[in-house]
């Protein structure tokens, strides 16, 4: 196991509200995207989700872009 300097599940990535280089903090959620219960089933899609420790911006994208 490899040791890491951060204190949780940090990278560093470019922040356009910020214009530069930013530590976020990346998490997976699944989304669901239809309006109908009985269909989520085919609606779910994982998002990743990247929120900004310096402005709080978040920027989400989705996972399965085939
Ligand atoms: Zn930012």
């Amino acid at each position: 196991m490899a040791t890491t300097d951060d204190p949780f599940d940090g990278i560093t990535e470019r922040c356009d509200d910020c214009g530069l280089e930013t530590l976020h903090e990346v998490s997976v959620q699944i989304r669901t995207e239809s309006l109908k219960n009985e269909n989520a089933e085919f609606s779910r899609e994982p998002y990743r989700v990247a929120e900004c420790q310096r402005c709080g911006n978040r920027t989400s994208q989705r996972m399965n872009n085939a």
